[in-house]
């Protein structure tokens, strides 16, 4: 049987029926890893046997595999974030979504690649090398979390957990060809999850099937008192998907820009067209700040990560270089385990909290932020929910952008507005560029509106079979 052509909560159906055991089903999913990751290089870590589970679970989703990115903490395993400096680190405990997980009897296959401390959007800066797009492997699979996309695309397993603080989520799953979540700010806990933005940074699940992706946020949300920025909220209701008239989506204006390609473009103007003649009505909105939130975002985002990043010195945490002194272990520590782009940020963002500095740069951008969730609040007055493309273009090419920072993090303009204001975001694949590369749409909900989301996607993943398109080799 094919089980890579099946949702997760298909597979969890057939257990549940007897049809399969918990082993055949794991085995699978670990053979097409040892299989197909040395040409993709989507997971750095795979165990022989899952991770303790619970399996009496009735969950939705009980014993479907699962991989989980390389900065969310395993007990007694190594979590690296794809970092030399944490070369070595074995986690003494589970984050809250890991052991949500185990309790809702997901099996965990193994950690999957990442762009060193979730600093990119190609996953060409991870200590393991670079992830290939299942589509196309010349290319890039997104960042930062390309590893956890690539998985879900090649059916290496049904579905992964990313994080996502300014668009790692939504952008290698519009690179991949898969659905990919960012929840609310607060809707997940972040306890275990090593820290990069903490105002930013959200885990969230990535699937091809959208039910998938509603079951795993259910299973994985929730207050935890571990996490004080954690809120309570009800479980989504399962999909709605019989009727979206009346639904009003705003269209902002500045997401239609210079720099947008023809394809996607095209693309997303299709996928528009489909949700205008189900009845849906389409509105141009403006979100005026928007200009402004790639910078803002740099800054606020590399501040908080040059503090979360201090603790990383030689002495707790991973990997140690022998030196004379306690200063010199610290510098050689820090000069040789982290790579060029987190010390980019770690300088970026010490220079913005630098005294002289601070009033121009973080607080100037804190002001910023605060006018961008303005803009939202003033537009959701005026629609329902929003639909822009997820990035500008398609997967670009393996070094295409490596040396030319400005450009790689433009690639995120689309993703980062959501993610300064805390709002949810979906990606969900609608077609192809004439290359044959997946292209994503992204919707963008109110606070906490996770299930209209979910339930325009799931109409949308009713009517057509984007969602279902495999690369042809993992066919
Ligand atoms: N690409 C963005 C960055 O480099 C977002 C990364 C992320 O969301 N973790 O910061």
């Amino acid at each position: 049987m094919d089980l890579h052509k099946l949702s997760g909560w298909e597979i969890a159906g057939k257990i549940k029926a007897k049809k399969l055991s918990f082993e055949e089903v794991f085995d699978y999913f670990h053979n097409r890893i040892i299989k197909f990751n040395p040409q993709l290089n989507a997971v750095v870590r795979w165990f022989d046997k899952p991770l303790e589970f619970n399996r009496n679970s009735d969950s939705p989703l009980a014993g479907v595999p699962i991989v989980i990115k390389d900065n969310i903490c395993l007990k007694g395993k190594e979590t690296t974030c794809a970092s030399r400096i944490l070369k070595g680190f074995v986690s003494p405990y589970d984050s809250t979504v890991v052991q949500k997980l185990k309790n809702a009897g997901l099996q965990i296959l193994g950690a999957a690649n990442m762009d060193e401390f979730a600093f990119g959007s190609s996953c060409e800066t991870s200590c393991y090398g670079p992830v290939k797009n299942p589509w196309d492997k010349t290319r890039v699979p997104g960042g930062s979390s390309g590893g956890s996309a690539a998985v879900v695309s090649a059916g290496l397993s049904p579905v992964s957990l990313g994080s996502d603080t300014g668009g790692s989520i939504r952008q290698p799953a519009s690179f991949c060809g898969v659905c990919g979540l960012k929840p609310t700010y607060g809707k997940v806990s972040r306890y275990g999850l090593i820290a990069f933005g903490s105002s930013f940074d959200q885990i969230g699940p990535f699937s091809r099937d959208i039910q998938d992706c509603l079951y795993l946020l259910n299973i994985i949300s929730g207050k935890d008192p571990k996490d004080s920025t954690s809120v309570q909220a009800e479980p989504l209701k399962n999909l709605s998907v019989q009727d979206i008239s009346g639904l009003c989506i705003g269209v902002p204006k500045e997401y239609f820009i210079e720099g947008l390609s023809e394809d996607v473009d095209k693309t997303i103007r299709q996928a528009l067209s489909f949700f205008k003649n189900n009845g849906a009505v389409i509105k141009e909105i403006s979100l005026p700040s928007t200009e402004y939130s790639v910078a803002v975002y740099y800054i606020l985002a590399s501040s908080e990560a040059s503090s979360n990043l201090s603790r990383f010195d030689g002495i707790k945490y991973g990997h140690r270089e022998k030196a004379e002194s306690l200063s010199e272990v610290y510098f050689k520590t820090r000069a040789k385990g982290f790579g060029r782009e987190a010390k980019r940020r770690i300088m970026l963002g010490t220079f913005s909290l630098s005294s002289g500095y601070y009033e121009a740069y973080y607080l100037k951008a804190l002001k910023a932020r605060q006018l961008i969730k303005e803009d939202f609040k003033a537009a959701f007055k005026k629609c329902d929910l929003m639909i822009t493309p997820t990035s500008p273009t398609a997967a670009f090419k393996i070094g295409e952008k490596l040396d030319n920072p400005l450009s790689m993090y433009l690639s995120d303009i689309f993703t980062i507005s959501a993610s300064l204001a805390g709002l949810p975001a979906l990606s969900v694949p609608c077609g192809f560029t004439s290359q044959g590369l997946p292209v994503g749409m992204q919707i963008i909900g109110n606070y906490f509106q996770e299930e209209m989301l979910f339930n325009l996607a799931g109409f949308y993943q009713k009517n057509t079979d984007w969602h279902k398109k495999i690369p042809q080799e993992y066919e």
